[in-house]
């Protein structure tokens, strides 16, 4: 076991890296390439992961998750996807799980969680988050879509755009303003996609992460009974942003497991093209170069694992995490970037590993608090 995964991982840890290697490789890395064309995968790959216990993690025995999982788990499943995956879309969708859930395990009372994850835990249902709309999306306290309360429901109006699962999603766990402008004014609601009222405008066309499902969403009149409220009323903006915080180590592992894919990639690459008589791995520019890919992918995942051990155990690690979120995103950037590069021509031709990671990384500093948000988080502590 290599020092910096003694650190961090168990015996326990690295067994289920083991599984979910095992799988990812033999049911989806075979059919990745037909799923990107296709923009989605099969619902029956949800079941097999609820058949593997890879959708209840941290969530609690009585609704069949495993409360023993902690964030490393999120994070192996997460890296295992992209690395034998070989496709940022895979993990992001089935990922979502992960910040489309935890509100309900963490604000949720047993009966909400008894409705709602048991379903998703099995594969049955897919959950989603839906934050972001037209208008706000940094601004996450501008949000508009409006849940007023009728008698033992509240009545939604708004729209939310760029959804990862939005068009399979049974249930979205939705940002609403019950309250006045600002953070104050909002409440998380789970609203069932088949809601009437309720709808998907459009599934989105995306430069990456193309067997991820994103989607427009419509919510006209929508009855939602009141039981489906998350936590109290006009508390969710706090909610929202500690969701954040999983979600931003998510993605970080993500980057840095796209920046290790690339290195591979270019690292195999190098040794068999030949060019001036030799491979490219003779040339001193090039051997710097994976030098430099190396040393990125090296330094961001020990900042991740670092910061994902502090979270682990309850520090105070939001400025970090948004650090560990940057860090990793231009990383991954430019390590691919590089990739590309050593691959020539074929790296710009569809169907090579690093075209697609190059595509499907550029979200990494955009989704989930773009690469500005994080510096304001950052400056916020620098600069009270
Ligand atoms: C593929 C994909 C999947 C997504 N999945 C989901 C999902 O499942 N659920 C969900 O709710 N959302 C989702 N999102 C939305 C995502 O979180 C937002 O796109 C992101 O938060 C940025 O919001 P925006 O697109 O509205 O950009 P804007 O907020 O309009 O920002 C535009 C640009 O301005 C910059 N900017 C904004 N404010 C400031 C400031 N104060 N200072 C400096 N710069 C600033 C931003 O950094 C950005 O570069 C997804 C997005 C994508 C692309």
């Amino acid at each position: 076991m290599p020092a910096t995964d003694a650190i961090y991982f168990t015996s326990e840890h690295q067994a289920f890296r083991d599984t979910v290697r095992r799988f990812v490789r033999a049911e989806m890395a075979p059919h990745v390439d037909a799923w990107e064309a296709a923009g989605g995968f099969p619902r029956s790959l949800y079941r097999r992961c609820g058949e593997l216990g890879l959708l209840g993690l941290g969530h609690p025995e009585a609704v069949g998750g495993t409360p023993s999982a902690d964030i490393f788990h999120l994070l192996i499943f997460t890296e295992e996807l992209v690395t034998e995956g070989r496709c940022g879309g895979l993990a992001a969708t089935l990922m979502t799980t992960y910040i489309g859930t935890p509100p309900i395990r963490r604000m949720g009372t047993p009966e909400q969680q008894q409705r709602f994850l048991p379903k998703v835990i099995r594969g049955e249902w897919v959950a989603a988050l839906g934050i972001t709309e037209p208008d706000a999306g940094s601004d996450v306290a501008g949000i508009r879509t409006r849940a007023v309360r009728e008698g033992d429901d509240y009545i939604v109006n708004g729209a939310k755009v760029f959804i990862t699962c939005g068009t399979e999603a049974d249930f979205v766990t939705t940002a609403v303003r019950t309250g006045g402008e600002g953070h104050g004014g909002i409440s998380l609601l789970v609203v069932p996609t088949d809601t009437p009222g309720f709808s998907v405008t459009r599934k989105l066309d995306k430069m990456g992460w193309r067997c991820s499902d994103t989607a427009e969403l419509a919510y006209v009149d929508c009855r939602v009974p009141a039981a489906n409220l998350i936590g109290r009323e006009n508390e969710g903006f706090k909610a929202i942003m500690s969701n954040f915080q999983t979600e931003r180590l998510m993605l970080a592992a993500m980057a840095v497991a796209s920046g290790q894919l690339a290195l591979q990639e270019a690292l195999g690459y190098a040794r068999t093209r030949q060019a001036f008589g030799g491979p490219l791995t003779d040339k001193q520019v090039i051997r710097h170069m994976l030098a430099d890919m190396a040393t990125r992918v090296d330094v961001a995942r020990e900042y991740v694992y670092r910061i994902a051990y502090r979270f682990k155990h309850g520090d105070d690690c939001t400025t970090e995490v948004s650090m560990a979120k940057n860090v990793a995103y231009d990383a991954a950037r430019d390590v691919i970037d590089a990739a590309v590069q050593i691959h020539g021509g074929l790296g710009f031709m569809t169907g090579t590993v690093v075209e697609r990671l190059y595509r499907d990384n550029r979200v990494l500093g955009i989704g989930g608090g773009a690469r500005e948000i994080m510096n304001e988080i950052i400056a916020r502590r620098l600069l009270p």
